[in-house]
C-alpha cells in the first residue's frame, strides 16, 4: 500500500497519497504565491514555504494495517474480531478475547456499509474519545 511520509519542520506523519498530491498540487497551482522553492519528482515533493515551513513528502510502501476492530452491540469497547467470510455483517464474527462476544455490524455511514476498521482510522474519527480499545484483544 502506498502512502506518503510528510515531514514538516522535522515532524513526520503519514498521510494518504491523495492528501500528499493535493498539497503538492496546491503548492504548484493556486497556492504558489506562498511557495518560496519547490522541487517535485515522482513520489517526492520538497516544498519551502515563504512563511518558513519546510514540507517534504516522500512516497513509501507500507504493509496495510489490518481492518479488525469493531464493537459489540451497545458497547463502546472495541475488540478485534475474526470470522470466516467477508467482514460486512453477513458472516459470524467473534471477538479474539472472548468468542462469546459477537461483532455488531452496523453501517459506518449513510453511504458506507458495515466493515471492521483499522486502529488508526478509529483513533482519527470524531468519536475516538468515546471508544476504548480492549487491552486483551490489543495484546493478540
Ligand atoms: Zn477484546
Amino acid at each position: 500500500m502506498k502512502v506518503y511520509e510528510r515531514t514538516e519542520n522535522g515532524v513526520t506523519t503519514r498521510v494518504t497519497v491523495r492528501e500528499a498530491l493535493a498539497e503538492a498540487n496546491t503548492a504548484m497551482m493556486e497556492g504558489r504565491r506562498q511557495v518560496k522553492t519547490m522541487s517535485s519528482q515522482h513520489g517526492r515533493h520538497d516544498i519551502a514555504y515563504k512563511d518558513g515551513r519546510h514540507v517534504l513528502l516522500v512516497m513509501v510502501d507500507v504493509e496495510p494495517e489490518p481492518e479488525e476492530w469493531g464493537s459489540a452491540a451497545a458497547s463502546m469497547l472495541l475488540h478485534k474480531f475474526q470470522g470466516d467470510g467477508p467482514a460486512d455483517g453477513s458472516a459470524d464474527y467473534r471477538a479474539k478475547c472472548n468468542r462469546g462476544i459477537r461483532w455488531y455490524a452496523r453501517p459506518l455511514s449513510q453511504t458506507e456499509g458495515p466493515r471492521l476498521q483499522t486502529r488508526t482510522e478509529l483513533e482519527a474519527s470524531k468519536y475516538a474519545h468515546l471508544h476504548t480499545f480492549c487491552p486483551r484483544c490489543d495484546a493478540k
